[in-house]
């Protein structure tokens, strides 16, 4: 039996958020003082996701990936990778980080069992990343991502969120970047979010522009899809190499959604932009057992939309942050 939701879609990938906290404040994610952070006992444990992952894992969940905020902040992270992929049923764990704790964390998290690693740059320029991070950490991610190869995570995805006017002219360095390094960058379309949002839609560089851009420097073509990967590929006809668009605001990919979400507060949420959510923490913590967390799956799936709203005549936008949903 598969864990379908109500229109048919299998669901096989849980993200899960391990905090809230993190050491970059972006700009289009989260406001310049951070934000006020829950008491750390209203966090997930570690054991407690571990169980989540696998009542999740009997149902049909087969990847998981690990993000927040920023989810090398958590403590003892490798022991969590280590328990998740102890995990019959979970054959990739992946994380989403902004890089900058690579240096010290990718050699236990791969020996732990990690799979993959997707690291955000945004920007190669020192000035521009102090703009967009609020934080000089550049060099900090740029040598996290050389020891992250060193490690063994080859090929790495580096993904960019592409702002009008602010980082939209480096699409060809940024990709070059990921090339020399046998990796893939993705670029991202700004997606208006939480408390960050302002009127800022028209900061959105759809796919179509950024090909405008990128043929500039590369020979690209369509590559066929793949259905599991919400990234649309083109490749480089000349090299081989492989850029990927993250398409949320010009052509959504929610026939093929494939995820569910599991903030750090312990709430099962159906989608990225669906404001519901179903406490599972309370569920856990009230006693519940396996069946009850099975049920709590299942109420989030029945919960999902066919797709979001973002683009609706009348938008509807998530009303939480991205760290606090675990983009
Ligand atoms: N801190 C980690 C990182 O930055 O990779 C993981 C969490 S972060 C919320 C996950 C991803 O969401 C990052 O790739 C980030 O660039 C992206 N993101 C955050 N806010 C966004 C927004 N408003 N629109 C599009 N992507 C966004
Ligand atoms: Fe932190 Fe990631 Fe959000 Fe940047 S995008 S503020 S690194 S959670």
């Amino acid at each position: 039996m598969m864990f379908s939701d109500r229109f048919n879609r299998v669901i096989t990938y849980l993200r899960i958020s391990v905090t809230e906290r993190c050491n970059f404040r972006c700009i289009y994610c989260m406001p310049a003082e951070g934000i006020a952070l829950v008491p750390k006992v209203e966090l997930l444990s570690f054991e407690e996701i571990a169980r989540v992952v696998s009542v999740g894992a009997k149902l049909g969940l087969s990847k998981i990936r690990l993000t927040g905020g920023e989810p090398t902040i958590r403590h003892d992270l490798p022991e969590l990778v280590a328990m998740i992929s102890d995990i019959d049923g979970i054959n990739e764990i992946a994380m989403t980080t902004n890089g900058a704790r690579l240096s010290e964390l990718a050699k236990p998290l791969r020996q732990a069992g990690l799979s993959r690693i997707n690291i955000s740059l945004d920007t190669l320029r020192p000035d521009r990343s102090v703009e967009l991070t609020r934080r000089d950490l550049l060099p900090a991610v740029l040598k996290g991502a050389d020891d992250a190869l060193a490690a063994g995570f080859t090929p790495l995805k580096f993904n960019a969120v592409v702002l009008r006017g602010i980082n939209d002219d480096e699409l060809c360095d940024l990709a070059s970047f990921a090339h020399e390094r046998g990796s893939q960058m993705r670029f991202i379309e700004y997606m208006p979010m939480g408390s960050v949002r302002t009127d800022e839609r028209n900061r959105t560089v759809t796919m179509r522009e950024m090909l405008e851009r990128l043929r500039e420097r590369f020979d690209l073509v369509p590559e066929p899809g793949n259905l599991s990967d919400p990234a649309r590929g083109w490749v480089c006809r000349r090299s081989g190499a492989r850029i990927g668009f993250i398409t949320s605001m010009s052509e959504h990919f929610c026939d093929s959604c494939n995820r569910m979400r599991l903030t750090a507060e312990g709430g099962l949420r159906p989608c990225l932009h669906q404001n519901a959510e179903v406490d599972l923490k309370s569920v856990i913590r009230g006693g519940g057992d396996d069946n009850d967390v099975e049920d709590a799956f299942k109420r989030a799936a029945d919960l999902k939309w066919a797709g979001h709203q973002m683009n609706a005549f009348v938008p509807i936008y998530s009303s939480k942050d991205m760290l606090r949903i675990g983009g």
